[in-house]
């Protein structure tokens, strides 16, 4: 026996939009309690990749006019985008570093390329000959081995008088490998090595900490502190975050199906009704960012009553179990929250054995976006 439901509860035609809601006002509230954690320190706004998928204008604009006046993205191509949204009187800074000819458009764009390595140094020096005015950041690798100078290179640096002397300097910076693990002896060890170092630049304004380094304590804070994911309500240093989640993502019910016991859903008929149950088909997949890694194991959100998802998620749909819910409870285009205040992007991301940073950036570019102030 299979029921078909294509009841629309009023009547009306659904709007089958996924849509993606984000709090402006949330993310607000969430700088400035980091504000209030590193009172004396400058809150920075990371918003590389889209502001972490969840808007680089809405998000910028927002944190902007609220008084942030320093922003990181990735790459130049960002940088270009952010200038157009936010003032002259905002720092715009290139974490993936400078690069031969890019010189008149950091000038151009007043922007500002964070160096990372001893050739980058003497590229950018060499490409803005004249231009005392263009500023830019160090950043020293105290351990990540990602980006930044090397020991040897710092050693390098610091031995030559003529090039210390040239270079003008906004920001040292370096960034933490460990800090969302608080007992982790690199912590320590990282903040030991860039305090040593800074010594060798008076004057210069110093950044160490990104969102769990702010929670590390206010050793770690410096001058300036560079914050991403805590901006967006993730919970940087688990179990506990005193950050408010900023958005919510919802699919719509498509098609509501009752089965038999021994029937499965999916492809690979992965899971198999023990009972008969009711299945609630839902217009979001993989292709929107609700990765696999959620078959059989996602749990979404109906009106509050939490329900989890069946089998394989495909590329458009999934499949949740619904039969606890009340037959006329739930129609054809009722909203199923995927991500949002009961599915945290904490509570998600261990339930997917996914990082809370992968389940923001995917977030697809097939959700409706609404931004509320
Ligand atoms: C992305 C990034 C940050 C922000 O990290 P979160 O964990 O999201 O707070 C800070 N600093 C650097 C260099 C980064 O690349």
């Amino acid at each position: 026996m299979e029921v078909v439901s294509q009841s629309y509860g009023d009547g009306a035609v659904p709007d089958l939009h996924t849509t993606l809601s984000v709090n402006l006002g949330a993310v607000i509230e969430n700088s400035r309690h980091i504000r209030r954690l590193a009172p004396h320190s400058e809150c920075a706004a990371m918003v590389k990749a889209d502001a972490y998928g969840l808007g680089l204008k809405e998000i910028s604009q927002a944190l902007y006019k609220d008084g942030i006046r320093t922003f990181f993205v990735a790459s130049l191509t960002e940088a270009v985008s952010l200038r157009s949204i936010v003032a002259l009187d905002a720092d715009v800074y290139v974490l993936n570093g400078y690069f031969s000819g890019q010189a008149a458009q950091y000038l151009k764009y007043q922007l500002r390329p964070v160096l990372n390595s001893l050739p980058q140094i003497e590229c950018w020096l060499g490409d803005i000959t004249g231009d005392s005015g263009a500023l830019a950041a160090l950043h020293i690798d105290t351990g990540m081995n990602r980006l930044g100078l090397s020991g040897v290179e710092t050693d390098r640096l610091l031995a030559d008088k003529n090039l210390m002397n040239t270079i003008r300097l906004s920001l040292l910076m370096s960034h933490l490998a460990c800090a969302d693990q608080p007992e982790h002896p690199y912590n320590k060890s990282q903040l030991e090595k860039f305090k040593a170092i800074s010594t060798a630049f008076p004057g210069i304004p110093k950044s160490l900490a990104n969102s769990a380094g702010v929670l590390l304590g206010e050793e770690y804070h410096f001058d300036m502190v560079r914050p991403g994911l805590a901006l967006y309500g993730g919970a940087p240093c688990p179990p506990i975050s005193p950050f408010e989640n900023v958005f919510t993502a919802q699919g719509k019910v498509l098609q509501l199906r009752e089965v038999d016991a021994g029937s499965s859903v999916g492809y690979g008929a992965t899971h198999t009704f023990r009972d008969p149950a009711r299945i609630a088909t839902v217009n979001v997949g993989y292709a929107d960012g609700y990765l696999q890694c959620f078959n059989g194991c996602g749990q979404v959100y109906f009106k509050g009553q939490q329900l989890s998802v069946l089998g394989k998620v495909s590329m458009d749909l999934l499949a949740v179990d619904v039969t606890a819910v009340p037959d006329r409870d739930i129609n054809v285009g009722d909203d199923i929250e995927l991500f949002g205040p009961h599915e945290t992007l904490l509570a998600a991301s261990r339930r997917g054995h996914i990082s809370q940073y992968e389940i923001l950036t995917l977030l697809g570019k097939r959700y409706k976006r609404s931004y509320k102030s």
